[in-house]
């Protein structure tokens, strides 16, 4: 692989603390084969170094690939024909969605994130059944390609479920409160092509065996707390011990699901899986919106990290996860889309901006993310949750080369306080648009804004085309159902009575 010469009006080394970040000012990396080998200022390292090739100029920022700490799918479920609603009953509204292929659908997506500069995805595939067409590992393994094809990093984990597969509640006394009808066309559906224990734990050891790669991590995914038996959680911790890999998991992401602990547990589930054993450094947790003042001691006590994703929780009417007090008791908070960006595009500049507003609480005297902070979130701790985190999440000589350079015409014309810190400039004002060119791995995956492995193009043209064909009877079916079944989850929950308990934020509580 050439080694080249990257350049930049800041190069953004790493985040300090709070309140700075490692800024070289007419900076450059020099990188070869990969791995970064010389960090300085550009005359210096031109001087230096006599590189293949020079990346970049005087109008860019130089910053490490950005990392989406939480990722499902690629058409959104809006793109899709489904409207943001409560969690609960957005679940059951998606089994209207149509089939997209993965493999197209999850390219479409990593081109999308590329263009906002992101290098590296925790993928974390929720596949209900068995795939009609195909098995699961090859199902799994084409998604993994199709990011292998787009030159992106990913930690790839198949989730999977045993129980509560409609409310959170035992399936069969659900179905005993359904019209007869409408129980025997879920119990059908549900029970067509089931995945097992057995499926899952072998086709995540073969994919751990045979996807594995330079930018390939795999690792396992219970669903959710209340979506699996206690026996199941053990065999996941104990998969993922045997094969030291990491563990992803949703976790307190609505008010309902802590709920479900304090109803079957009188804890939180967060709470539960610590009294089994399963918290540690390899457990990431999406969402934690719900996670109570003794939750957040045992996310720091053991290690175990947060994804936090805002648009999401918003979009969906999840909450807002007190991010500002994890940050203070220091847990480790990555960033990440969960595929419902609050633009619809994945985004992640965009995200990094909706994290740090949404945190501000009122006040003079309250905390909230500074950008060095949301920088950080987006970094160094999204590559320590992908297990990436010796390799990537700053620019530091010996490590390997995901960079991201910045076009700062937009963010600073016609004018920008020239004391303003970059970092302040890219969190305030960056948007996707503003990505030029991405860099792994020594590698440029898109130069000027163009993608450079795979027709963009293409790979839309083909996305359409596979979705002008007119509905199956399978997807008119779940249609069917799910239109059928709404009503019956909405009233299941409307019988739950919300908890009161103490909010970490008060927006509008004084005045
Ligand atoms: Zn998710």
């Amino acid at each position: 692989m050439p080694s080249s010469l990257v350049r930049g009006k800041y190069v953004v080394c790493k985040v300090n603390d709070d309140s700075s970040s490692h800024v070289i000012e007419d900076g450059a990396v020099y990188q070869r084969d990969g791995e970064i080998l010389d960090i300085g200022s550009y005359a210096d390292l031109k001087a230096r170094h006599n590189a293949d090739e020079e990346i970049g100029s005087s109008n860019f920022a130089v910053i490490p690939g950005l990392i989406n700490a939480h990722h499902h799918v690629g058409l959104t479920p809006f793109q899709l024909g489904a409207l943001d609603a409560p969690l609960e009953t957005w679940i059951v509204a998606r089994w209207a969605l149509r089939d997209v292929d993965p493999y197209l659908d999850t390219l479409y997506c990593a081109m999308q994130m590329i263009e906002s500069g992101i290098t590296t995805v925790m993928h974390n595939q929720m596949m209900a059944r068995l795939p009609n067409d195909e098995g699961l590992f090859d199902s799994s393994a084409r998604i993994i390609d199709a990011y292998q094809d787009s030159g992106m990093r990913v930690a790839f984990s198949l989730s999977h479920r045993d129980q509560n597969h409609l409310v959170y509640e035992d399936d069969e006394r659900f179905f005993n409160t359904l019209p007869e009808s409408l129980a025997s066309g879920v119990r059908d559906y549900l029970g067509g092509r089931p995945i097992s224990m057995e499926d899952h734990l072998s086709v995540t050891a073969e994919l751990l065996d045979k996807k594995q790669s330079d930018r390939t991590r795999v690792f396992i995914s219970p669903h959710n707390v209340h979506w699996c038996s206690d026996s199941m959680l053990r065999e996941i911790k104990n998969f993922a011990t045997r094969h030291s890999t990491g563990i992803h998991i949703h976790l307190q992401e609505t008010v309902y699901q802590k709920m479900y602990g304090t109803r079957n547990w009188q804890k939180t589930p967060l709470a539960h899986l610590y009294d089994l054993g399963f918290l540690g450094p390899e457990v990431s947790c999406a969402h934690g919106v719900w996670v109570t003042e003794s939750d957040m001691d045992i996310l720091a006590e053991t290690g175990t990290a947060i994804c936090h994703n805002p648009s999401s929780n918003l979009r969906l009417k999840s909450g807002v996860a007190p991010v500002n007090r994890m940050l203070e008791k220091g847990v480790t908070v990555a960033l990440g889309i969960d595929e419902a960006g609050l633009n619809d595009d994945n985004d992640i500049l965009q995200e990094m901006r909706v994290a740090q507003k949404v945190h501000r609480v009122p006040g003079v005297t309250s905390a909230s993310p500074s950008s060095h902070r949301i920088l950080d979130m987006t970094t160094v701790n999204g590559a320590k949750v992908t297990f990436f985190g010796n390799e990537v999440g700053t620019l530091e000589i010996g490590k390997r080369a995901d960079i991201v350079l910045v076009d700062l015409e937009r963010i600073q014309e016609p004018y920008l306080d020239p004391g303003t810190n970059i970092v302040d400039a890219l969190v305030y004002r960056g948007k996707g648009i503003d990505v030029n060119t991405v860099i792994v791995d020594g590698e440029v995956i898109m130069r000027d804004r163009k993608i450079t492995r795979v027709k963009k193009e293409e790979i839309s043209a083909k996305l359409k085309e596979s979705l002008s064909r007119p509905l199956t009877a399978g997807e008119l079916n779940r249609t069917g159902l799910s239109k059928e079944l709404l009503p019956h989850i909405q009233r299941w929950f409307e019988g739950w009575e919300l908890e009161v308990g103490a909010p970490h934020y008060h927006y509008n509580e004084r005045g």
